[in-house]
C-alpha cells in the first residue's frame, strides 16, 4: 500500500521578493526551498509517517549510526519548468531503482519506487514556486537521501532509518566554464572504488574518498578527476561525480562499460539512447587510460565529455596527469554540444519526448 503524506506548511516561507532574489542567481546547492519530505522506517513497522515539513535542521542522537559508520545513500534528479509553466521530472523511476540498488549494497531498506516518486512529487508540488522559469538552464535540483538514524553504536544494519527529500534551485553547475571545456586530472594513485566495493552505489563515503584526488586536480588547474582502476589494471572508470564519454573521428561514442565499480548514470543511459539520432554509434567498452590518452594524441578521439544530472554534459578540453598533458583536437565541441542540446531539449520540453522520459 502506498504511503499517504501529511502536509505541514511552513509559517516562515520566504516572501515572493526573497525567492525572486535567490532565483535571479541560484548558484548550485547553496539555497534550499521552504519544505522537505521526511519518511521514517523501523524494522518493526516498515515505512511510516510520511510528511512534507518546513525545511530545517534535523535533530539526531549523537550515537546515530550514520555519523559513525556512514550507512547513508542518496540520489540526485531535477524538476524542469517548460515554457507553458508546467513542471516535469526526468526519468525519476531510474533514480528510484538506483536508490534500491544502493540500499542493497549498504543494507538499508528498499523504499518502493512509487513512494519515492510520490515523495518527490509532493515536495515539488508544495514548493512549485521554487522551480525556476524556463529561461537559460535553471532547474530545481532534488536531493533524496536515506540515513541510519537509529541511536546504536554496534556495527550492524540499522533498525531505524529516515528518508528525506530536499530541493535546491540550481543554475549551471560549472558556470560558463561548463560549456567552454574543462580540464580533467587523471589519477592512478587514488581510487574512488574497488572491485567488490561500493563504486556502483551512490553513498556518501565514495565522495569523501574522492576528495583528495579532486584537490590534487585543483592544484593542477583541473575541474574534475578521472579515476583509473588501480592495481595495475589500467581501466578507465569515471569521474568523481560524473560519467565519461569519448567521441572518435569516425563517430563512435564510447563510454566505459558498467562493471560494478562505476555509477549507472541516468544521463549516461539517456545519451547512449539518443546517440543514434545524432549519427553517432554508441558503445560501452572497457577502455584503458593508455588507449584514451594515446587515442587523443593519435587523433582517434577528437572530443570527450563528462555527464551527470547536475552539469548535464560538459565538454572536456584536455587531460593532465603527472606524466603529461593531452589536448582534444576538436575545441569547438560540435558533436558534444549537439548531444547536450538533444538532452536539454527533451528535459525542457523543446523537443518531442519520444522515449517517454518525462513525468
Ligand atoms: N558518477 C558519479 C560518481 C556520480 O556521482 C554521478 C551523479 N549522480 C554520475 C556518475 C552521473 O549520474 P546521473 O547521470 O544519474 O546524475
Amino acid at each position: 500500500m502506498s504511503l499517504s503524506f501529511e502536509i505541514q506548511r511552513s509559517t516562515a516561507a520566504r516572501t515572493d521578493a526573497e525567492r525572486a532574489a535567490v532565483l535571479a542567481d541560484p548558484g548550485f546547492g547553496v539555497h534550499f526551498t521552504d519544505h522537505m519530505v521526511r519518511i521514517s522506517w523501523t524494522k518493526e513497522r516498515g515505512w511510516h509517517d510520511a510528511a512534507v515539513l518546513p525545511y530545517g535542521p534535523i535533530t539526531l542522537d549523537p550515537s546515530a549510526a550514520v555519523f559513525h559508520y556512514a550507512q547513508e545513500i542518496f540520489e540526485g534528479l531535477k524538476a524542469y519548468r517548460h515554457a507553458d509553466g508546467s513542471i516535469w521530472l526526468f526519468r525519476p523511476e531510474k533514480n528510484a531503482a538506483r536508490l534500491q540498488t544502493s540500499a542493497d549494497r549498504l543494507m538499508l531498506p528498499h523504499l518502493p519506487a512509487d513512494d519515492f516518486i510520490e515523495a518527490v512529487r509532493q515536495l515539488v508540488t508544495v514548493d512549485a514556486a521554487w522551480v525556476p522559469e524556463a529561461n537559460g538552464e535553471q532547474s530545481l535540483y532534488i536531493r533524496p537521501f536515506m540515513i541510519a538514524s537509529e541511536p546504536f553504536l554496534g556495527i550492524r544494519a540499522a533498525e531505524g532509518v529516515t528518508f528525506y527529500v530536499i530541493a535546491s534551485p540550481a543554475g549551471r553547475y560549472f558556470g560558463a566554464a561548463g560549456v567552454a571545456g574543462i580540464d580533467i586530472w587523471v589519477t592512478d594513485e587514488w581510487a574512488r572504488a574497488g572491485i567488490g566495493g561500493t563504486g556502483a552505489a551512490k553513498c556518501g563515503g565514495n565522495y569523501a574518498a574522492s576528495l583528495v584526488a579532486q584537490y590534487e586536480g585543483y592544484e593542477h588547474g583541473c575541474t574534475q578527476v578521472m579515476f583509473i582502476e588501480p592495481a595495475g589494471k589500467d581501466r578507465v572508470e569515471e569521474l568523481g561525480g560524473m560519467n565519461i564519454f569519448l567521441i572518435s573521428a569516425d563517430g563512435d561514442l564510447i563510454t566505459p562499460e558498467l562493471t560494478g565499480t562505476i555509477l549507472d548514470g541516468v544521463t549516461r543511459d539517456s545519451i547512449l539512447t539518443v546517440a543514434a539520432d545524432l549519427g553517432l554509434t554508441p558503445r560501452e567498452e572497457r577502455l584503458s587510460a593508455s588507449e584514451v590518452l594515446g587515442g587523443i594524441a593519435s587523433g582517434r578521439f577528437t572530443e570527450a565529455f563528462c555527464c551527470g544530472t547536475a552539469a548535464v554534459i560538459s565538454p572536456i578540453a584536455g587531460f593532465k596527469s603527472h606524466h603529461g598533458e593531452w589536448r582534444l583536437a576538436e575545441q569547438s565541441f560540435t558533436r558534444t554540444l549537439g548531444l547536450r542540446d538533444a538532452i536539454l531539449d527533451i528535459q525542457y520540453g523543446r523537443s518531442e519526448d519520444r522515449h517517454g522520459w518525462l513525468r
